[in-house]
């Protein structure tokens, strides 16, 4: 008899299964049950809630329950970034909420205080929406990504979404996707039939944040290691330091993995590399105390920025970027680097130009993504 096999780690705290009394015979319900039976967890409960249930709840311990979901909205949207300052005009494909992760500093925290990870199973109405949208005019170009409410591969290994997606999006030359995460699945790579159309993207931090702050997730060596898989594979890459975080040793920290990257990836197999000072919406930071004691970096001396967030005082922003950005340089990188949310002053002083020079930040980001940098 064979042994059932175990789920990746960040997955084994999922308990349950609610599905939409609509999905349960969807391909994706139908796949996530195929691929359950078989591990350990084939046989946790599978509850069939009524379509529309906002009363799906779970709370038992730290487990957490999938929900499988008829979603009604928009699934393409815009990157909610502010005006007031220099934002990337992303797209996001909106595949499900929550992850099964656990970052300190994770935003998604004060979005849902729940332990319900949620995908939509409505894969149909996806498609038709995202053909509607992408298909109208072949000519515009569009930049999406799926990691905006959720880690873009955090669930693939039960729901093959972005699979899915990589195959829908053969037939869209036009559009660019990045796939966001801080796991390692590879399972989607071979669903691409152009490499020069999938980003695989992994957020990188300094060792120390990555060992005290983020939990359940892959090492840094790991998500290199995975990039370098892929760059290997004709992929470009994205790689993103968000949030960036003063702590004693920043230095040294983000030293290290600067210099970790390049032993794993070239320069020109970089498409884009963002750099983002950690922000937080006012009522984030007791979300933060709460579930994470230990955290300090929230009593660092923040100001209010123009979208209401807090984040870092200037000075300790531009000292923290301009080091990074050196070390960053000496190592060949350079115009595919670019900030999350910063002002043209903070892009002059640490780049020596701001977006206006090249274009527009959006513009710019395009041409990078579509290897035209
Ligand atoms: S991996 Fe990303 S989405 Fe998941 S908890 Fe961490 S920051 Fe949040």
């Amino acid at each position: 008899m064979t042994e059932p096999k175990r789920l990746p780690a960040h997955l084994r705290r999922i308990a349950h299964v609610f599905v939409d009394e609509t999905m349960q015979d969807s391909p994706l319900a139908q796949r996530v049950r195929h691929r359950l039976a078989g591990t350990t967890h084939g046989d946790i409960p599978w509850t069939v809630v009524p379509p529309d249930s906002e009363r799906v709840t779970f709370s038992r311990g730290d487990a957490q329950a999938l929900y499988l979901k008829e979603y009604k909205g928009r699934f393409l949207r815009f990157c909610p970034g502010t005006r007031a300052y220099h934002c990337c005009a992303y797209r996001i494909i909106h595949i499900g909420e929550n992850c099964p992760m656990a970052c300190s500093y994770c935003i998604l925290q004060a979005y849902f205080q729940d332990r319900v990870l949620k995908i939509w199973a409505n894969q149909d109405d996806l498609f038709s929406q995202l053909d509607e949208g992408f298909g109208a005019d072949p000519a515009a170009r569009f930049r999406v990504g799926t990691g905006e409410f959720t880690d873009s591969l955090a669930l693939e290994h039960l729901t093959g979404y972005s699979r899915d997606l990589i195959s829908f999006l053969g037939d869209h030359p036009n559009v660019v996707l990045e796939l966001k995460s801080k796991v390692v699945d590879l399972s989607w790579m071979d669903a691409a039939t152009r490499t020069d159309r999938v980003l695989p993207a992994w957020s990188l931090n300094a060792p120390f944040i990555n060992e005290h702050e983020e939990f359940g997730v892959s090492t840094l060596e790991e998500r290199l290691a995975a990039a370098r898989t892929c760059a290997q594979a004709g992929f470009r890459v994205c790689l993103h330091f968000d949030p960036v975080i003063h702590y004693p040793g920043w230095r040294e920290g983000y030293a290290r993995t600067i210099d970790m990257i390049f032993d794993y990836v070239r320069p020109e197999q970089i498409a884009y590399m963002s750099l983002g000072s950690f922000r937080c919406m006012p009522q984030l930071t007791p979300i933060i105390a709460d579930n994470f004691p230990d955290t300090t970096y929230i009593y660092n001396e923040f100001v209010p920025g123009l979208d209401g967030k807090a984040r870092l005082l200037r000075p300790l922003r531009v000292e923290q970027f301009s080091f990074m950005v050196d070390r960053l340089r000496g190592h060949g990188m350079d115009r595919q680097l670019y900030f999350c949310m910063e002002s043209s002053e903070v892009w002059n002083q640490v780049f020596g130009y701001e977006p206006k020079d090249f274009g527009g930040l959006a513009k710019h980001l395009m041409k990078q993504a579509f290897g035209e940098g």
